[in-house]
This record gives C-alpha cells, structure tokens and sequence, in this order.
C-alpha cells in the first residue's frame, strides 16, 4: 500500500536545521574562542610578569655568582705578599714568579693568570715572560686603562680572546706595594661555563632567545670570532624601541617578526655594563594553546553534527507518526479521505507522464445498519475492520484502500482499465459473500455492492469517484450484492 504522502509542511526543515547549525556551531566557536583568548591572555601575562623575569634573573644571579669567584681569586692574588716581595726585590727569579702564576691557574682551573709589572711593562703568564706591554700596542690598551681605573679592579670579556664555545672574562686586578704605590696588574682569565650552559638550557627548553646586549644596542658575540656585531637599531619593528630600552635598562616589551608577537625581558648587567635580553616568541608558548582550541572546534563540530542527527532522526519519526495519524483510519487502518485527496494527486501526475489505466471502486456493505441494530455497534465496528482486511488483500502494493466513510470504502487501482476492475469487483463481491464472518461466537453473512468507473484521463478524480458512487447506487437499487459499472 502506497504511503509515501507529500509531507505537510508546517515549517521549512532545511531553514530549521540551518538555523539549528548556525546557532550550535557559533554557540560552541564563541565559547573555544573565549576560552582561547582567556588562556592566551593568562599566558601572555605570565610570560611577561614571570617567566621571563625568572630567567632573567636566574641566568643574572648565576653569572653574579661566576663572578665573584674570579675577583676573589685574583683579589687574593693582589694581595699575595709574594708578588709584591718579588717586585719590590727587582723581579728577580723569573721562575719562581712563572711557578706562582701556573699554580693559581692550574688551581682554579683558570684559562690565563697574569701579572703585569708597572716598573719593567713586563708581561708574565705561568709560562714565564709573554712579552713587553706598550702604550702603542692596542691589544694591550687594556693595561694603561686598568692604570687609571678609579675602582681596585675591572671585569674585562675580549671576544678576541674567548675560546672557542664559552664566555671568558679577565679580572684585571690593580696591585699596590706598602706603601700603597702602584706597582702593577694581576688576575686570571676564566672560561665562565656555567652561564653558558644555562643559556643553552633556558633556549632549548623553553625556546626563548637569550643574549646580551651591549649600552650601544650592539648584540655582544662570544663563543666565535665575529668581529661584526649585530646593530639592534637595524632589526624591524625592535630597533624604534632600542634607545628607549637602552635609557630604561630594564622593563618588558613587545616587538613583531614576521607576524608573531615577541614578548622582550630585559635585565641591566651592572658588572658587565651589557643588557641581558630574554626573549619569547608567544606563537611557541601559545602552540598547546592553539592545539587545544583546535581539538574544541573539531569535537564541537562533531557534537553540532551529532545533534543535528538525533534532531533529524526524532523529527522525521515525530513526523512519520504525525503524517500516520492524519492519514490513516483510526479503526480499520486504511487510508482516510485526506490521504486520499494527496495520493491521488500522485497517481494522476504518474498518468499523465505515463497514461496507464486508473479504476475506481466504491463498495457499501449492504443493511449494515442490520448488523449494529442486531448486535450493537462493537460487532459493527469489527465487522468494518474485517471487510476493511478482506477488500485489502485483494490489493496491490500500489493500489489505494481508503475508507471513505461510515460503512463505504473505495479503492484506487493502478494500471487496471475497467474491465480488469470489474473482475476484480465481482470477485471481492464474490469471496465476501461466499465466506460469513465469525465474531464472538456469531456466525455473520454479509454481502458488498460495488460501483466501477475508470478514470477517463481529462476529468477531475472527484468526477471519477462520482461516476463510481453513481454506480453504486444503481447497485443498490438493482437489489444489492452487486456490481456495476458507470
Ligand atoms: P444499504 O444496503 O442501503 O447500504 O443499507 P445500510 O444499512 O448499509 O445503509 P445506511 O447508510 O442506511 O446505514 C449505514 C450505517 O452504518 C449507519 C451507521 O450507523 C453505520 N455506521 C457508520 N459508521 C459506522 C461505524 O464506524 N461503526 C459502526 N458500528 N457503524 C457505523
Ligand atoms: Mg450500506
Ligand atoms: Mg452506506
């Protein structure tokens, strides 16, 4: 039996359910995006009020601390009455003077160890005499600066010097006699690894860049023998901030590097008169972030869509029991006259593609007003669903049964001319009233009259059913238990 009826539509479900995704989709994206932005903002602000601060002053306390212990050395060394004895002797035994300079640096495990003499402008090293040093020489500037220092020593780092992957500096310390006159410069020069190797750890593991900065904005190189240093004033987007930075030594700042947001730490190194640069690339510390509000847009999207199915899914049976119910006879099952007026329209747009032959039957249960009077109207209500069953079976998949009203029912047969329709009314006629029916112990004989028309391809299926009744009715004045045709 044909039950595919257009559906009613009260509103538009395509609108409906975009509406729906709409709403769920930009429900779940607003709340991935807020909570992306809040992490982002928390994150950035940790970056700024912590992390890198923390750095910063982790790698500067080290470095403080790798300081000192070259100044104490060469503070000691300073004071060694030895070296001033020596001097003041007239520099004397070249050995003993070269064996002191190798133990202190083979007991601090130093790069160097050095005194220079004010008197002789000798250089000594553990090796013994290096050289003579000279006010001409530029290398050796260094000397005649540490002369007229004001303070007992300075912190020197020569790049040139450096070896190979670690930062060296000198303590150039000024040596007095008793009596407090100048007599010369001694110290060590130190391979300051640990600072190193933080560098290189803070980098690698938290992908921060981390280097020094000299009071004219130069990046300062060690560890190789680059001459050229990098002028921070020539990198975009940093360089406009650099004198301020250099004038406020110390502070946060922002700059970008091809799109990406770099938050900027920086600690002033009085020591060292250089600025330490922590800095972070907030894409990196943002990556798990990022990777999170992706993973919430794709489970969101998967909800959305789940939704939306279980939503289809309970409308479309919502509405099949809707679209059940409007069609169907509530106490034989058939077809009501609604469905009816629906589905015939589906039959005549099929002829009129392809013309093939409709027929119509009304059928009317002769005195079943006899049945209710006799046995009350539960037996006639059972008696309709059983006739209803009975004129069924006889039925096409795509032939309609529709109870058409009270005690009359009309059925719909595709591709059936007329007189195929009044074989197959003479039959139901036939099989109806040839077997009684037996309801609660009642033994029931009932007959059928029936109407036939064909529909004649031009007119309205109203006309049609009409032809039909009007034949009924002539089988009903003929003496009932008939057929007849229009
Ligand atoms: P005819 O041979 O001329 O068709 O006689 P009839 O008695 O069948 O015709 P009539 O139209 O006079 O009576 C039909 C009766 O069917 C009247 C009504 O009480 C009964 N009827 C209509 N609908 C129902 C129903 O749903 N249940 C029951 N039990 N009876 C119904
Ligand atoms: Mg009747
Ligand atoms: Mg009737």
């Amino acid at each position: 039996m044909t039950r595919a009826l257009a559906r009613p539509t009260i509103f538009d479900r395509r609108q409906l359910m975009l509406m729906l995704w709409i709403l769920l989709s930009a429900g779940f994206i607003a709340i991935s995006l807020i909570g992306y932005f809040v992490s982002k903002q928390a994150i950035r602000e940790t970056i700024i009020a912590q992390d890198l601060p923390l750095t910063s002053s982790n790698i500067y306390s080290e470095i403080q601390r790798d300081l000192i212990r070259p100044i104490l050395i060469s503070m000691t060394m300073a004071h060694d009455t030895f070296v001033r004895d020596w001097v003041l002797r007239g520099e004397k035994t070249l050995p003993d003077m070269a064996r002191f300079l190798k133990e202190v640096k083979e007991r601090h495990g130093a790069f160097s160890s050095f005194f220079v003499s004010e008197k002789s402008g000798i250089y000594y090293t553990g090796e013994g005499v290096l050289k003579r040093v000279s006010s001409f020489e530029p290398r050796d500037a260094w000397y005649y600066r540490v002369r007229g220092l004001a303070e007992d020593y300075e912190i020197n780092i020569d790049p040139d010097l450096a070896n190979a992957d670690a930062l060296t500096i000198f303590i150039n310390y000024r040596v007095f006699d008793y009596a407090g006159n100048y007599i010369g410069a001694t110290g060590i020069g130190l391979t300051v690894d640990a600072v190193h190797r933080l560098i290189k750890e803070y980098q690698e593991r938290y992908k921060r860049k981390i280097y020094f900065v000299d009071l004219r904005g130069h990046i300062v190189e060690f560890g190789h023998k680059k001459k050229q240093t990098l002028d921070l004033h020539t990198v975009p987007s940093l360089g406009p901030q650099i004198d301020r930075i250099i004038s406020d030594r110390r502070g946060s700042y922002q700059y970008e590097i091809d799109g990406d947001n770099h938050i900027l730490h920086v600690n002033y190194l009085p020591e060292l008169k250089w600025l330490l640069f922590v800095e972070q690339n907030e894409a990196v510390a943002l990556a798990a972030v990022r990777q999170t509000l992706y993973t919430n847009l794709a489970i969101s999207l998967v909800v959305t869509l789940i939704v939306i199915i279980l939503i289809q899914f309970a409308f479309n049976r919502y509405q099949w029991q809707l679209e059940e119910m409007a069609s169907t006879d509530k106490l034989t099952g058939l077809l009501n006259r609604h469905a009816f007026t629906i589905l015939i329209e589906k039959l005549l747009a099929e002829y009129r593609r392809a013309p093939r032959p409709i027929s119509m039957l009304m059928v009317d249960i002769d005195h079943f007003k006899r049945i209710n009077d006799e046995h009350g109207h539960q037996i006639g209500d059972d008696v309709l669903t059983i006739i209803a069953r009975r004129l069924e079976s006889g039925l096409r998949e795509s032939d309609l049964a529709v109870r058409w009203g009270g005690e009359e029912f009309l059925l719909a047969l595709k591709g059936c001319d007329r007189d195929e329709a009044l074989r197959i009314a003479e039959n139901l006629r036939e099989s109806i009233g040839a077997l009684p029916i037996e309801i609660k112990g009642k033994t029931l004989n009932l007959t059928i009259s029936i109407g036939v028309s064909e529909f004649n391809g031009s007119e309205s299926p109203d006309q049609t059913v009409d032809r039909a009744d009007t034949a009924l009715y002539k089988a009903k004045n003929t003496g009932r238990n008939r057929v007849e045709s229009a």
